[in-house]
């Protein structure tokens, strides 16, 4: 007798949630990046108890045709690659085609989608696997994803919850490094219908003191370096800045938020003269190179990548910040011996 058989489609939604999928915080990224994806120049987002309640994003981007609505919420259907050739150029947040099918399958999800030329929008409904059918609805050119009871279908998942005021905290990490990512975009956020914070679209420098504090840009260098068309730009803490945590490092590798050892040890490497070990730098920093040198399909989350040329980063990052750091301390010294 056979013991081998083919999961059903919803376990294996379930199963690749697992993944990706481990408390509001991941969701809402996954929401957010679609959002940024679409074009969005505004992204609203309201959060009810740290977002294990509610989770609701609405943007103003492409939006969804009709007839694609149903399949925005199956696995591995997405709009954004076709081909291998262009997984491996890939430049949107998205192309696994797993992030909606993961949150329904683990949530009661409902999207509502309507493209600009669209007379109205067209919503579904998602509950334990099933889609119900699509019905037409009012909203405007955009698209809204309403998260109700996260995990309530898989109680291992929603026991390592912790408190809501954790899981909000870490909702709030993840917008504030998309909104740092892109300040040409206007971001919301709200937690149980109190105003957290309200960003217009802005200039790096600006969205920086909102999300870092004055205190970060007015005790900060500006870098901005590149070499054989790889760039690194940001703001750096001068020496003086050092807090002693890494709740401050944010780098970006063509927008996107990664933890990397390469860069990371550049970093270091380059305040090694000029600040004590036990200190840690502040930093904004944004690696922009060719999407085919980097590939960011190492882990479902996205958040490592792997360089081609990992040598050539990590040069450009100690040069960079090196040449950046040495001109301040020079000043200094001038201004100290004068
Ligand atoms: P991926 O982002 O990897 O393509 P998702 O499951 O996150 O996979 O989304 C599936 C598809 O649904 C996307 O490829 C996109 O076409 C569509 N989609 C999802 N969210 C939005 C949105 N906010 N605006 C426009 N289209 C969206
Ligand atoms: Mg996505």
């Amino acid at each position: 007798m056979s013991q081998i058989h083919l999961l059903p489609d919803h376990l294996i939604n379930q199963i690749a949630a697992g993944e990706v999928i481990e408390r509001p915080a991941n969701a809402l990224k996954e929401i957010i990046e679609n959002s940024l994806d679409a074009d969005a120049s505004y992204i609203d987002i309201q959060l009810e108890a740290g977002g294990i309640k509610r989770l609701t994003v609405t943007d103003n981007g492409q939006g969804i045709n009709e007839t694609d609505v149903p399949l925005a919420l199956q696995r591995h259907a997405t709009s954004k690659i076709s081909t291998l050739d262009d997984l491996e150029k890939v430049v949107s947040m998205g192309f696994r085609g797993e992030g909606l099918a993961s949150i329904a399958s683990v949530s009661r999800l409902t999207l509502t989608s309507r493209t600009a030329i669209a007379a109205h929008a067209t919503q579904i409904f998602a509950e334990d696997g099933k889609l119900s059918p699509v019905k037409p609805a009012a909203h405007a050119p955009g698209t809204t994803v309403d998260v109700v009871e996260l995990f309530f279908n898989t109680p291992a998942r929603r026991q390592f919850l912790k408190s809501p005021s954790t899981e909000f905290a870490h909702c709030r990490t993840i917008v504030e490094r998309l909104a740092l990512a892109h300040p040409n975009v206007a971001f919301e956020l709200q937690h149980n219908s109190k105003n957290i914070f309200t960003l217009p679209a802005q200039s790096l420098s600006e969205r920086c003191t909102a999300i870092m504090g004055v205190d970060f840009t007015a005790a900060s260098l500006n870098v901005d370096e590149t070499i054989n068309g790889m760039r690194l730009n940001g703001l750096i803490g001068k020496p003086t800045f050092a807090q002693g945590k890494t709740s401050q490092q944010y780098i970006f590798v063509n927008q996107r938020f990664v933890r990397d050892k390469i860069i990371l040890h550049a970093v270091k490497q380059a305040y090694n003269d000029v600040l004590h070990q036990a200190l840690t730098p502040a930093f904004v920093l944004f690696l922009t190179l060719s999407p085919t040198d980097v590939d960011a399909n190492v882990h479902p989350t996205k958040t490592e990548v792997r360089f081609r040329q990992s040598q050539a980063v990590h040069q450009l990052v100690f040069h960079a910040l090196n040449k950046c750091l040495a001109a301040t301390n020079a000043t200094q010294t001038e201004s100290i011996s004068q």
